[in-house]
Order: C-alpha cells, then sequence, then structure tokens
C-alpha cells in the first residue's frame, strides 16, 4: 500500500486520493481546504464504506443521522466526535422545517422529498451551511494560539454564480470567522430576487462583486485567479463550488432521511424494500450523492438523472458516449449553437458536469477489480483512464464511447431522462392543477422525470428530489400558471422571507471583465476588512 503521510489511522474511507492519481493520502481537512486536487483532479475517498448497521439509524433525526454518514468519511483523530456534533447541529439549526428536509406525499407511489428549507431556499444550503462552518472550525483551529495582533490563517472564498450557488455561500459564509467571500455575478443577468438575497447580506466579509460580463466571463476570472500562484497563496484561496468534497458529503444524508421517512409513512414499505430516487441534475453533484448512499448499502433500485435540455448526461447513457455537442443529429427542439443553452432550470444549465468525473473513477474502479490484481493496480488503472477521459474532453470535446461493461455498470445503478422547457412549463401546471402543489423549474424537471420511470417500473416507490422553493423562479412559475383563475403569484408563492427583500440596503461593487482588476479589488476589500 502507498506511504501514508500520518494518516495512517484513518480508515480507508476517511483517506482521500485524487480522480488523476497525482494526490494520495490526504486528510478530510486538506481536501476540504483544498477544494480541487493539485492535477486538477478531484477528491475521493480511497473506499466507499459500506454502513453495515445503517437499518439501526431509522429512528435518528436529521442531525444525528448526518453525524452517522459523516463519522464514516471524517476520522475523529481529524474532528473530534463532540465538534463535529456541534457544526452538524449549527449547521442545520437555520432550516426552517422541524424534519430538516420533509417527505411529500405527492399521489400513488410518487413522493416529493422538499430540500429547500434552509435560509437560501434551495438545496445547495444542504450542504453550504455545512461547508461555511466547517470552514470557521479548520481556520479558528489553526488560529489557536496565535497572539493578539499575530498574523492569522485566513481563508478567501471566491466563487462565481448565476445565482443559487452564490447565495448559498453568502449565507453559510456571513459572519464566520477568519473567512473572507467573493461572489462574482454577472451585471444584471442574475433573477432580481438572487440578486437582492445576495446583495443584501451586510456582513463585513461577505463581498459581492457584480461584473461586467456573462456568468462564463465571471468563471473565468475565478479560474485565472486560482490559476496564479500568487494571488491564490498570498490570498489563501478557497472554493465553495460543488467540486468540493464536503459538498458531496453533506447531500448523502438526505437520501437515508427520506428513504427512512418513506417507510414510516407508507403503507407495504418496509426498511430493507428498494426504492428510485430521481435527481434534477446539473453539475452531478446530487444525485453522486445518490450513488454513494447507495453503495454504502441502502436499497437503490435505480437513480434516475433528470436533465434539461442541457443533457449531456443523458446522451451519455443513451449512447455510451460524453460530448459537449452530440456528434449525431439532435432533437428537433434543440436550438443550440454550440455551448450551454438557457431554460427555465437555469441551475441545470452546463455543458459539463465536473462531478462526473467521480463516477466515472469508481466505474473503472469496478473494472479493474474484475482483473482479479491488487487494490494499487486497480486504482491507478482507474486514475489512467479518467486523466486520459479527462484530457479528451479539453482537447476533443469529449470521449467515447466507453466500453460495453462499464457502461454497463453505468446503467445497472442509473437511468437517465432529458425533459424540455415546455414539457417542464406543463409539468409545472399540471401538478398545481391536479395536485394542488407548486413546484419550481428544477423540481418540475424531476417530476416529469419522475412519470416516465413510473411507466416502467409502476410498482417501485419513487422519490423525486425537489431543489428549490418555487418564488425563486417566479419566471417560470408565472408562465405556467398565470392563465389559472385565482392566482397571484404575490399571495400565493412568495414566503414571508422574500417580502420587502429588495427594498433593503445593498452592499455590491460592480468590477470590470479583467481578472488583474478583480485580483485588485479583492486585495483592496480584504485590507479594509481587517483594517
Ligand atoms: C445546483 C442546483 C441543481 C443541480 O444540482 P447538481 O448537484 O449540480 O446536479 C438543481 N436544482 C437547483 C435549484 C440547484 O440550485
Amino acid at each position: 500500500m502507498a506511504e501514508t503521510n500520518g494518516h495512517a489511522t484513518h480508515t480507508p474511507s476517511q483517506r482521500y486520493l485524487s480522480t488523476r492519481g497525482a494526490d494520495t493520502d490526504c486528510s478530510f481537512e486538506e481536501v476540504v481546504l483544498q477544494g480541487l486536487a493539485t492535477d486538477g483532479g478531484l477528491y475521493i475517498p480511497e473506499v466507499i464504506p459500506k454502513a453495515t448497521n445503517w437499518k439501526s439509524w431509522a429512528d435518528l433525526s436529521f442531525p444525528d443521522l448526518a453525524f452517522e454518514v459523516l463519522s464514516l468519511y471524517i476520522s475523529p483523530d481529524e474532528i473530534p466526535a463532540e465538534d463535529l456534533k456541534s457544526i452538524i447541529k449549527k449547521s442545520y439549526e437555520t432550516f426552517r422545517h422541524a424534519d430538516t428536509t420533509p417527505l411529500v406525499h405527492l399521489e400513488g407511489n410518487l413522493h416529493l422529498l422538499e430540500l429547500f428549507h434552509g435560509p437560501t431556499f434551495a438545496f445547495k444550503d444542504v450542504a453550504l451551511q455545512f461547508l461555511g462552518n466547517l470552514f470557521e472550525y479548520f481556520l479558528v483551529r489553526k488560529n489557536k494560539g496565535v497572539p493578539e495582533g499575530g498574523s492569522r490563517h485566513h481563508l478567501t472564498v471566491v466563487g462565481a454564480t448565476s445565482g443559487d450557488t452564490g447565495s448559498a455561500a453568502i449565507y453559510g459564509l456571513r459572519g464566520k470567522k477568519d473567512v473572507s467571500v467573493f461572489i462574482l455575478h454577472p451585471k444584471g443577468r442574475v433573477s432580481p430576487i438572487q440578486e437582492a438575497q445576495m446583495t443584501t447580506v451586510l456582513d463585513p466579509n461577505v463581498h459581492n462583486l457584480a461584473v461586467t460580463g456573462t456568468f462564463d466571463d465571471c468563471q473565468d476570472i475565478v479560474k485565472a485567479l486560482f490559476a496564479d500562484p500568487e494571488m491564490s497563496t498570498k490570498l489563501n484561496l478557497g472554493a465553495v463550488n460543488s467540486i468540493n468534497w464536503a459538498r458531496i458529503l453533506a447531500q448523502i444524508t438526505y437520501y437515508f432521511h427520506s428513504y427512512f421517512s418513506l417507510s414510516k409513512n407508507t403503507e407495504g414499505f418496509q426498511v430493507g424494500s428498494q426504492v428510485r430516487f430521481v435527481v434534477p441534475t446539473g453539475n452531478f453533484g446530487d444525485v453522486l450523492a445518490g450513488y454513494f448512499a447507495h453503495r454504502m448499502g441502502l436499497p437503490v433500485e435505480k437513480l434516475v438523472i433528470a436533465t434539461n435540455e442541457n443533457d449531456i448526461l443523458d446522451r451519455f447513457w443513451k449512447t455510451g458516449r460524453y460530448e459537449k455537442t452530440p456528434a449525431e443529429a439532435a432533437p428537433a427542439d434543440d436550438t443550440r449553437i454550440g455551448g450551454v443553452k438557457e431554460t427555465y432550470s437555469p441551475a441545470m444549465d452546463i455543458l459539463v458536469s465536473s462531478n462526473f468525473e467521480r463516477l466515472l473513477w469508481f466505474l473503472y474502479h469496478e473494472y479493474a477489480v474484475t482483473a482479479g490484481l491488487n487494490e494499487e493496480w486497480n486504482r491507478t488503472q482507474a486514475s489512467q483512464a479518467v486523466a486520459g477521459w479527462l484530457k479528451d474532453l479539453k482537447a476533443k470535446g469529449g470521449f467515447g464511447p466507453i466500453d460495453g461493461e462499464l457502461m454497463g455498470y453505468a446503467r445497472r445503478d442509473f437511468e437517465s431522462e432529458r425533459v424540455s422547457d415546455n414539457q417542464t412549463i406543463d409539468e409545472i401546471s399540471k401538478t398545481y392543477g391536479n395536485l394542488n402543489y407548486m413546484l419550481d423549474p428544477h423540481s418540475a424537471v424531476g417530476i416529469a422525470a419522475s412519470r416516465r420511470s413510473l411507466e416502467r417500473a409502476q410498482s417501485s416507490q419513487h422519490i423525486s428530489l425537489s431543489t428549490a422553493h418555487p418564488a425563486k423562479f417566479s419566471g417560470a412559475v408565472e408562465r405556467a400558471l398565470s392563465g389559472i383563475e385565482g392566482f397571484s403569484f404575490e399571495t400565493s408563492v412568495q414566503p414571508a422571507e422574500f417580502k420587502g427583500l429588495e427594498e433593503r440596503e445593498r452592499r455590491v461593487r460592480e468590477v470590470a471583465n479583467s481578472w488583474n482588476e478583480v485580483g485588485k479589488v479583492l486585495v483592496e476589500e480584504l485590507a479594509k476588512e481587517k483594517a
């Protein structure tokens, strides 16, 4: 086995390596603070732990369940149990619902998992509330014993957003000690409610930068800052996008939690029965957490990936090829000219899914294991395959078709569905009309996919993940429902927390579309913050 850097007391699921092979034997703290691996790969645990006692978790509260799940991936040598418990408690206290992520029965074998009861009304809160507290915990610990006026460790989180990630990151990090957060959004191009959510947070460690450019420009600026050695070391940059392992980890909990809720409220469904999860998918973070839950032992019949018209994942499951632009004729309703299509579910508008790399590693690893050689060889094979595929993705815009045996593993655990904009709007109005339940467009993509899955597997219980509150995406919801008599967005949709939000005091700084300029602004704002 590889030599250890002092993490020998950690179990293999508490030690991390890079999907591309260069980093091995990393601690949880290293992977969380580092974000991306040094070789450009993503961190994964050496093994996915089997939770042999998972059935005994059935009656645990959400935080207690989170503790059981997270403990398998975090050594108590790194975060003692009591500390981890208090980080978790603090992270989920901010949720408005007693059950944290409640499961709602829609009809028949269809259930909706509401993940939007956190501070920013979207599922990203589940992970980012936790990540914010983790960052603070690690930094404060590093600073123990630093004398008054001494130089403290400080983390500067920088991220780009088209809406959801930014607000969830800001609410996860506001007021945290020894951490600052800079969120870049394209000026005038995020929804009014999302802009208000972000810019009305006035904590001194929160900095909103409105870039005169597009979301892609914002992402390019962030990448350039991270790639610049001076910036990245001088400012100790940290990442909050979904490549951060802690985000995936935190999301595993609600797969178990919703499964137990289902078992308590559904006749004929016992702990041990199989379930289908349907997941509206963009960067593959959310559904990857489901894959981990399944590999840990949760009885999952299928994970159904639901994409919008940005359907690279759906095409992969159908063809075995992972390509930015389809080689074959695009579906008739596809209006792309290459690049990302703007849809009614903008949080899923992606060209490639960053977390898919993690699944590829595990698929190839499974394949390597059948050769019966040693574990070190298996890992090397998987890393080499992943590095090769990602190289082709960068150089040629895609790879595949991949080996049939690998596709067999992928299809054993996953199915996929593509849901168009029209189908999304239809689903919002149908579900409202028939069931009196208002879906946001992302959740509607999931429900539309669930209905197709139910046609194939009528007798299976389906848990469809609801990733945002409808009030966050009023444009699509109004479009779908405005014809309905008596419908008023203000009275039917808007939560009290959003009322008056747009009139509140804001703090935002406009910046030029240039990473150099943004770099200067970072340095300047950090100096002001410390003064
Ligand atoms: C981020 C997001 C998604 C997609 O989640 P991934 O982990 O990127 O697949 C879906 N819906 C909403 C509302 C989101 O904010």
